[in-house]
């Protein structure tokens, strides 16, 4: 095997994940032996997700256990992003956290003391909103109280959904709506992408380099490479079908049936 030509204008990829390696837990056809090939052709390689249901270390035995080498340092999630921006606050205070455990330890680690489960949940100075599956009406009171009194709100996302295999599941940016609804206000900062947090997380551990970033939405993954300078690939694997990607202005830089259609001669 070897790599189209076009990828010699490139060091460095930025690789979505859901939509783009895999879908659920079934990986996608030839991303494999397209990734190896990166690899073999010395490229370097960078995973960007905006899921926050899984820690990276979690992520990283997903790699492997669906046929993909990966390491810790190249997997940068939406949580790792947030942990990294909530230590850069000058008072960690305490956080309300709607979201998995994983993302719990993230705001944790981060310095913040996790008010879930205490008297001060609704006094909380600061609300993170991730997809997790046992959102529920009460978190969501406690939630919106905390806001309404003034903590800071904190997406992971504004995804609407993610691709699995009996159909999209909803993701983060739902959760993060129920919130504004109720409590009148905007989220004051979003962390994953089409922000730029994941693309600078991951360009710090990068280096210099010449970029390309591949993934399966034109809201995040391509919007948010644009913005963020970087030439974008747009994969058919996931969230996006060949006509909505026709009708995409601007267009992406590259659009291709699969990662494997976009780098493999
Ligand atoms: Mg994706």
């Amino acid at each position: 095997m070897a790599l189209r030509p076009l990828l010699a204008r490139y060091d460095q990829l930025l690789v979505d994940l859901d939509g783009c390696l895999w879908v659920g837990d079934e990986p996608v056809r030839g991303a494999a032996d397209a990734l190896a090939q990166l690899r073999a052709d010395g490229k370097a390689l960078s995973f960007l997700t905006n899921d926050v249901r899984s820690a990276p270390e979690e992520l990283v035995r997903k790699l492997w256990r669906l046929g993909f080498q990966a390491s810790l340092d190249e997997v940068v999630t939406a949580g790792a992003a947030l942990q990294f921006t909530l230590a850069g606050r000058g008072t960690p205070g305490s956080a309300f956290v709607i979201g998995t455990l994983a993302l719990v330890e993230h705001v944790a680690s981060a310095g913040l003391r996790i008010a879930n489960r205490t008297e001060f949940a609704s006094r909380a100075d600061v609300v993170v909103v991730g997809a997790h599956a046992g959102f529920d009406y009460a978190e969501l009171r406690t939630a919106v109280q905390a806001v309404v009194r003034g903590a800071e709100l904190i997406g992971l996302s504004r995804d609407p959904t993610y691709p699995m295999p009996d159909g999209p599941w909803p993701a983060t940016g739902p959760l993060l709506a129920a919130v504004e609804a109720a409590s009148g206000r905007r989220a004051d900062r979003i962390i994953g992408k089409p922000e730029p947090a994941l693309y600078e997380a991951a360009r710090d551990r990068l280096g210099p380099g010449r970029c390309l970033a591949i993934g399966d939405r034109l809201d995040t993954d391509v919007a948010g490479a644009r913005r963020a300078g970087i030439d974008q690939a747009l994969v058919l694997t996931g969230a996006t079908d060949a006509e909505q990607a026709a009708a995409a202005d601007p267009a992406p830089t590259h659009v291709a049936d699969s990662l494997a259609a976009l780098v493999l001669a």
